[in-house]
């Protein structure tokens, strides 16, 4: 465009062109040619600061994903971490709990074993002040007089959830 209203201006600035019909329809045509080189300047512009924005938008998004990714793999690095741990815990508790179910006597381990089964994994519970601790029940006098009475040895349970009571300085007996 810019080639033609210079060939125009060439022409006018020439003299060749003497026809005045001819003269002004040039003169015409190179200002429509700068009106439209005008117009496309702006359009130009406007492409350049858009692509500009875009430019600046997608290297926040970038920064973004890039915040969110270290987020993520902090996140996986703790999980696994703590997975770890519980597993630990776990073989430790195993372990512990491997001993001692060794120096209970083979019956009342069965017993035991049963109890937890229908107990949701609880088989025996603390008596404390007065309290069974598996289902939070107070035991009532008759109750109580009956666990005072029976001797150390003797295997004890929760009238209400029938767990194993284990008996303690502080069951309030
Ligand atoms: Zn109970």
């Amino acid at each position: 465009m810019r080639q033609r209203s210079a060939r125009d201006q060439k022409r006018l600035d020439s003299g060749q062109v003497t026809n005045p019909k001819d003269l002004e329809n040039l003169q015409s045509e190179i200002a429509s040619l700068a009106r439209r080189q005008g117009d496309l300047e702006d359009v130009v512009l406007e492409v350049m600061e858009r692509h500009e924005a875009a430019t600046e938008r997608a290297a926040e998004l970038a920064q973004r994903v890039e915040a969110v990714q270290a987020k993520a793999e902090d996140a996986v690095a703790r999980r696994d971490a703590a997975l770890g741990e519980i597993d630990g815990e776990a073989g430790t508790v195993r372990a512990e709990r491997d001993s001692v179910a060794g120096t209970v006597p083979a019956d009342l381990l069965k017993l035991y074993e049963k109890i937890r089964e229908q107990q949701g994994g609880v088989g025996a519970a603390r008596l404390f002040q007065r309290r069974c601790e598996g289902c939070r029940l107070e035991l009532n006098i008759t109750e109580l007089n009956e666990v005072r009475a029976a001797p150390e040895d003797e295997v004890v349970r929760c009238e209400n959830c029938r767990r194993v009571l284990v008996r303690t300085p502080e069951s309030g007996l």
